[in-house]
């Protein structure tokens, strides 16, 4: 008997092991398009890391002896789902997986890498991918590229029947990455040739491939537009266009004169209207309405200000600020602009109503017209997207927005700048950023557009701020400790020693930075942060935070997390090195500054072109930039006017 059952138990066994020739294997059907095929292409990088086999992807399960299949697309089982938009579905029934999502692609690319990189197609099918991994497999993205991956290897799967889906409820939502743009690093503003030392100037291969790695980690975090209607300053050729003809459409200036000779900035596309011009109104309304016949589904009209600074001083203009019956206060320079181009939207939605109900205005509410209007009303359809201060804390926003919510408004999107703040040294502003952000998310948010045009690419410090903001962008409703957390897990047996050094920085950024806001903050506070380096930072800071990671260096065995850690410390020196160089202005510690980035430009990993044309910009580092004294200077007497 005993002969008999160890008998069936080898042949059990030899049969179970002959069933199956892999763990797994990945069926994409013949013609699939290129979304479909980056899925696959994806699911399978992952599942070779975790699982340490090839995996194969074939055309069709027949000859398949893989254990679990995996099958990317359209298949009879969602037959009667109707999908939304950029939604992601995966169903697991026993060994077989099914994952799709709504895919369209609008602008088809030569490589499948290429589409999915492009914002503007949408990757349903790659979302399901991601969803997939993330939830079954506990994969996390905590930077761009392949040393980005979090994963633990498994032998073998162990899924259990599942259905999941997610669509975004904010229809456009992303970080900009121009920081990888080679035209941008080499044009003549940034001027990586000028700048930069040599050492440090990146070949066009490498920002090239820094610059898909940043994409695909933004559709790893879900990141897409699929509706986002297009913005950003809406008035920038009217001078060029009409100047001549029509001077008395642009704002008067405090010498009287109207339009590029009335503006202290001299800059056309910057220009201010006289917006209380009725004639200007309905040029406008015109143009819309010649657009709205020639383009079809063309509802959304932008109407976002030229910037911030010389604003109309006209008698109407200046009465719309004060609702016609006050007299116009002394101080023109620092009252709300916000009634004016309240009344200005009102007009034009009133007007475009008439040749297009769907019609919508969107537009900015930034700097002298963000807070709310005191006397205007804003009339339906009008969606204002706000570029908030770094220093409007969340409680100011919280309660300016409920204002504005008192005075109609109702869609918003938000465009921060917070990010471009990075200048190399720890920011601990994730909690911040991620406080913010929920403010908004108590209006109906349409949209979210964080720049990082002028950001350092520095992942070591704020790839915690960037990886807490992306997941709450997916799902608002997760707290910020829960995600906080699952950022720390990716260290393993350090994770408590991490969270000390981000909670460190944090604490230093409330104590120090937030604290301070009247006096350092508004949107010159990278500049500031330059200036005044040693009212935010001291040298103790470097020494703590330099023992907590070395404790936590010790603790673990995990090459990867080795890694981060390692770049982790430093991170923190080079910061150490550039706070003394700040701090000191000397040719001899600048040196040291730049022999460290040298020797360390693998680990640390920034985008020198950029450091080094804001360094050559914003701060007198090395102690004879006499060009930015200069600049600084009458920046401030600008900006203080
Ligand atoms: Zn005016």
């Amino acid at each position: 008997m005993l002969h008999k059952l160890i008998l069936f138990l080898f042949f059990s066994t030899y049969l179970f092991a002959t069933q199956y020739s892999t763990e797994a294997a990945i069926i994409l059907p013949k013609n699939s398009d290129k979304v479909k095929q980056f899925a696959a292409k994806e699911l399978q990088k992952h599942l070779e890391l975790i699982l340490n086999q090839n995996i194969l992807i074939t055309t069709s399960d027949v000859n398949t002896t893989s254990k679990y299949k995996f099958y990317i697309g359209k298949n009879k089982l969602f037959d009667n789902i109707k999908l939304k938009s950029e939604e992601s579905l995966y169903i697991i029934d026993k060994n077989s997986i099914y994952l799709y999502g709504d895919d369209l692609i609008i602008h088809e690319h030569k490589t499948p890498l290429e589409t999915v990189a492009d914002m503007k197609n949408k990757t349903g099918t790659l979302f399901a991918v991601y969803d997939f991994l993330y939830n079954e497999l506990n994969v996390r993205w905590t930077e761009p590229g392949d040393k980005g991956i979090f994963y633990i290897e498994q032998k073998n799967l162990d899924l259990k029947n599942k259905k999941f889906s997610w669509y975004p409820t904010i229809s456009f939502r992303y970080f900009r990455n121009d920081i990888w743009r080679w035209n941008k690093l080499t044009n003549k503003k940034i001027n990586m040739y000028k700048y930069t030392p040599k050492e440090l100037q990146p070949t066009q291969q490498y920002v090239d491939k820094k610059e898909f790695e940043e994409l695909i980690w933004k559709r790893r975090m879900k990141q897409g537009t699929y509706a986002k209607p297009a913005y950003g300053h809406a008035f920038t050729r009217y001078w060029d266009k009409y100047g001549k003809n029509h001077p008395e459409w642009f704002a008067l200036g405090v010498n009287g004169l109207r339009g590029l000779e009335g503006s202290k900035s001299h800059i056309a596309k910057r220009l201010k209207l006289c917006i209380s011009n009725n004639d200007l109104q309905k040029e406008i309304i015109n143009t819309w309405h010649k657009d709205f016949l020639k383009y079809k589904n063309y509802n959304i009209y932008n109407a976002c200000i030229n910037d911030s600074r010389d604003y109309c001083r006209c008698k109407e203009c200046r009465a719309l600020d004060h609702d016609f019956k006050k007299n116009p206060s002394k101080n023109f320079e620092t009252e709300s602009k916000t009634d004016r181009y309240v009344y200005f939207w009102n007009q034009l939605i009133t007007e475009a109503k008439k040749f297009n109900p769907k019609a919508k205005i969107i537009a900015y509410a930034y700097n002298d017209y963000r807070y709310p209007p005191k006397y205007q009303q804003l009339k339906n359809d009008i969606i204002l997207g706000f570029v908030p201060k770094f220093t409007d804390l969340p409680q100011m926003t919280k309660k300016a927005l409920q204002q504005w919510k008192a005075k109609g408004l109702k869609e918003v999107f938000l465009r921060p700048n917070d990010f471009n703040d990075d200048i190399g040294m720890p920011m601990g502003h994730e909690k911040y950023i991620y406080d913010k952000f929920k403010v908004f998310n108590d209006l109906h948010l349409v949209g979210v557009d964080y720049d990082r045009n002028y950001n350092f690419n520095n992942w070591a410090y704020d790839g915690i701020s960037y990886y807490i903001l992306a997941q709450a962008i997916n799902n608002p409703n997760r707290t910020f400790k829960e995600i906080e957390q699952e950022y720390y897990s990716t260290f393993k047996n350090a994770q408590k020693d991490i969270e000390k050094f981000y909670k460190y920085w944090r604490t230093n950024f409330e104590k120090n930075r937030l604290a301070k806001v009247e006096k350092f903050g508004g949107f010159r506070s990278k500049r500031n942060l330059y200036k005044s380096i040693e009212q935010f930072y001291n040298i103790n800071n470097f020494i703590v935070t330099n023992q907590i990671l070395q404790k936590a260096l010790r603790k673990v065995k995990d090459k990867t997390v080795k890694r981060k850690i390692e770049e982790l410390i430093i991170s923190n020196k080079h910061s150490e090195l550039l706070f003394i160089a700040i701090k000191n202005k000397t040719k001899q510690d600048y040196d040291n500054l730049i022999h460290y980035r040298i020797n360390h430009k693998k680990e640390l990993n920034l985008s020198w072109a950029m450091v080094f044309y804001t360094e050559n910009r914003l701060t007198n580092i090395d102690g004879t930039n006499i060009y930015v004294k200069k600049v600084m200077r009458k920046l401030d007497n600008l900006l203080n006017n």
